[in-house]
This record gives structure tokens, sequence and C-alpha cells, in this order.
């Protein structure tokens, strides 16, 4: 068992214990799946010296799962939340290992912020760690300016950002930075910024964030307007939900997907521990009805890009392959999806 897999299965737990309204066991299962990803120790030698619990955050709970896992490669604890909660028994392990991420293919992260609106590090800090961690692009998405309390970008402050990411470029080897936004999806389908200033960016995401719980008549307009804008290159967080603490838009998601399909748009998977956005059931739609998915870390500080690595296990259950993935695409061909 890999420290690998065996955080896919403790970020899978904490998703389901999400659903169940425990977020205080859902953080703790998903801090040691960090910490497996980040220290990467070897679980069968601690097994073995029955020296699981030293591992941080590991009581005796975590340390029974994790040794079933070393043991059995599976965990009874996480078959029985799968079944309480009712998951999808369609959906199969996906075709896909799981290994680090940049050792399967992944090349770059496509929604991620900083200190320009309501992350904690700059762009520059930012593109180290993604360079760091073996990305060959990062796309600086931050926020637009409806949101107002994050402080998001308008024209002038996005012309701005573009001279200091061009700057970066410049001088940082081996990695290239995007200058996206992430532009609200206001309630008419509209989008937050001016259509010039969304053509002057290298990647367009178009978030919904307020007002979720619109009839679903309604939310179905308002996506397909979205999809349907000439602009927009990938959706973000298609449904605005946060598992256990707010339930996400309802739409016509089969109509909405068709329309990305057959207009290229792109649909993400967030990964940020909050979101999980799509669900694992809702990204098998998207698969089957011909749509391309992104797998994103919506990072705010650089150690948050890992987010990716802990939720890896949402594409490979849906069943999407990685050539479904544009993350997986080298910049050149992620520019003509974009362009
Ligand atoms: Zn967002
Ligand atoms: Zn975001």
């Amino acid at each position: 068992m890999s420290p690998d897999e065996a955080a896919a299965h403790l970020s899978e737990i904490a998703y389901l214990l999400r659903h169940k309204g425990d977020s205080y066991r859902a953080r703790a299962f998903t801090r040691v799946a960090a910490a497996l990803l980040k220290d990467r120790p070897d679980l069968p030698a601690l097994r073995a010296a029955g020296a699981l619990e030293t591992l941080p955050g590991v009581g005796s709970g975590i340390a029974r799962t994790l040794g079933e896992l070393v043991d059995t490669g599976g965990s009874a604890y996480l078959d029985r939340l799968r079944e309480e909660t009712k998951q999808s028994a369609a959906l199969q392990r996906g075709p896909f290992e799981l290994s680090p991420l940049v050792e399967m293919g992944y090349r770059g992260d496509l929604h991620a912020h900083t200190d320009w609106s309501d992350g904690g590090a700059s762009v520059m800090d930012m593109a180290l760690a993604a360079k760091a961690r073996g990305y060959e692009y990062l796309a600086i998405t931050d926020h637009s300016p409806r949101l107002g309390v994050v402080n998001g970008l308008g024209p002038e402050r996005l012309a701005a950002q573009r001279r200091l990411i061009d700057e970066a470029n410049r001088e940082l080897e081996g990695i290239t930075v995007l200058q996206g936004i992430e532009v609200d999806i206001l309630e008419d389908g509209a989008l937050d910024l001016p259509d010039e200033t969304l053509a002057a960016l290298d990647v367009v995401v178009a978030s919904p964030h307020l007002k979720l719980r619109m009839e679903a008549a309604a939310m179905t307009e308002r996506m397909l307007r979205a999809v349907n804008h000439p602009h927009v290159d990938i959706v973000g967080h298609p449904t605005g939900r946060r598992p256990g603490s707010r339930q996400g838009a309802e739409y016509d998601f089969e109509a909405v997907f068709r329309a990305a399909a057959a207009n290229g748009v792109v649909l993400e998977i967030d990964c940020d521990p909050a979101r999980m956005d799509l669900s694992p059931e809702l990204a098998a739609l998207a698969l089957s009805l011909g749509c391309r998915l992104s797998l994103d870390s919506d990072a705010h500080a650089p150690d948050q890009l890992m987010y990716v690595d802990l939720n890896i296990w949402i594409p490979r259950r849906a069943g999407v392959e990685t050539d479904r993935l544009i993350n997986w695409l080298p910049l050149p061909r992620l520019l003509e999806v974009f362009a």
C-alpha cells in the first residue's frame, strides 16, 4: 500500500464523513491523508512494527483503518460509509493507478488564487510551489469584482497583474504562469467582467458562487448561458456545493453538460476538500456526455496545491481516463483548447 493509495482511501472516507455531517472527524482524516502525501512514510514497515500510531494525527481509529488498508488493500469502514451514504454502486474504480501526481502525467493546475484577491501568497510564491511540484504550468485565477469580500480584480488591476505575470515568466524557468480569472456567473448567466477583458486572458474559469438555490429551471438557464459564452473555458466547481454544510445548485445537469461538451467548455473537479465539486457521480455523467474535465486545487496558499493529490480518487472513482483530463495536456495543446 503506497502512501498515495492510502491517502486516496482516507480522503474518500473524509468526503463521506462530511456527507454525514461529521466534519470534525472528516478533517482528521484529511489531515492524515495530507501528511501521508507529504511525508511518504513506509506504511507496511510501520504496520509490521506496530507503529502506525506514531504518524502525526493518527489515533487508534485511523491506525485501525490504515492497518487494514496495508493488510487487505481495502477498508471495511469505507465500504460501510459508502453504503450508509448510498453512494452509487455503478461507480467503478477508474483505470489509472494512484501514484504521485506528476508521475501520472499531471502537468499543471488551472485554478489557483493569490494575494491579488483572497489568496495568501504572491504570484511568484505560488509559481515556485507549482514548479517544485514538477508542474509545467499554473493558471492564476483570482476572483472578479462582484464577490466584494475577496478584493476581486476588475479590468485595471487585471492589466497590472498581467504585467507582473509577464515579468514572473521572464524570471522563471521550467514553468509557465498563465493569467486567468475566476469570473463570477451572475444570476442571469452573464459574466462579471466585460468581454474584451476576458478575451485578453489565457484562461477563463467561470464559477457560480451566489444564489445557488435558485429554482432549477432558472438555474439551468443561468448555467446554459455561461457555457454558451464564447470566452468561457472552464466551469469552476459547477454546483457550488460544500458537502455536509451547503447543498449545491440543482439544475438540468444533462442539458448543461451536453452544451458544455458541444462548445468545448471544460467542467472542473474542484479538489478543495470543502468542495469536491463535481462529485464522482456528476463527473461520471459529464464524462458519459462527452465533456472534458479539469482537476484543480482552487488553492489559496502554496501548500493547498496538494488538494489535487488528496482528491485524485474522484476522477478515478468516476472512471475518467486521463485523456479526458486537460491537465494532462502539454502547454501548446492546452492553449489550443482555450483558444
Ligand atoms: Zn470559486
Ligand atoms: Zn477559486
